[in-house]
């Protein structure tokens, strides 16, 4: 089936009012990307969000295309002393276009917001950049496999390139494994100071984890986490 034909296959579906449309079959999983893919290895100079932006332009280049509704580019200040990575958008990220607005993104901006108000820290949300591996929903918020995290990973990297922050914050194992490489997860990596190209970068506690009511424990090291993150970059 070609492209055109899933498209269209899919916005029939969509016309019935059929949104979720998810085979996680053999046939899906070992699908090959749309279009041949077309990746900067490095990022171009001078890069700018914008610029990062028009090249992902109407993005086709892997499968989480086809079921997307907005693409999460990222939000922020440009010149955000720290940069909160996150996993993929979810359901409400895809609708609105913005990261980190559903149940999870508000826990986030409670925490940030409040940490930083404990800690006689002026910082608000949008002092901050926050972005995502996969700038497309991932079906059924299933993990995004290595190739589509492969693909996108190119454009977060130009971003944080971009960026320049002070201070990288990997939310969660995905963000963890995208920027660092290596299979360990949040509970080996969290509260120490890592690197990402020579920037800083803390790992804690993904705020969909915090969500879940026995994982108190993870709450209070996040905030901890939080406090080392929000001192080193803005004291
Ligand atoms: N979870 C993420 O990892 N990113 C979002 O933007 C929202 C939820």
């Amino acid at each position: 089936m070609t492209h055109e034909e899933i498209r269209s296959r899919l916005e029939f579906y969509r016309d019935l009012g059929i949104k979720d449309i998810y085979r996680r079959s053999p046939a899906i999983q070992t699908m090959p990307v749309i279009v041949p893919v077309e990746l900067p290895s490095l990022a171009p100079q001078g890069d700018t969000l914008e610029r990062i932006c028009s090249d992902i332009g109407d993005c086709k280049r892997c499968r989480l295309s086809l079921t997307r509704n907005k693409i999460v580019f990222g939000v922020g200040n440009p010149e955000a002393k720290i940069v909160f990575v996150g996993e993929g958008p979810g359901a409400d990220e895809d609708a609105q276009g913005i990261p980190f607005v559903g149940r999870a993104g508000q826990l986030l901006t409670q925490m940030i917001e409040g940490t930083a108000a404990k800690e006689g820290i002026p910082l608000k949300r949008a002092d901050i950049y926050i972005c995502n591996v996969v700038k497309c929903r991932p079906p059924e918020n299933r993990t995004p496999e290595a190739d589509e995290m492969e693909i996108c990973g190119q454009f977060l990297f130009r971003q944080l390139s971009a960026i320049k922050p002070l201070a990288i914050c990997a939310l969660g194992s995905t963000a963890a494994k995208a920027l660092l490489g290596g299979k360990d997860g949040v509970t080996k990596l969290r509260g120490k100071w890592l690197k990402w190209n020579e920037i800083p970068l803390i790992v804690t506690y993904h705020p969909s984890y915090l969500l879940r009511p026995y994982n108190q424990n993870a709450k209070r090291e996040s905030w901890e986490d939080l406090k080392k993150l929000l001192h080193f970059a803005l004291d």
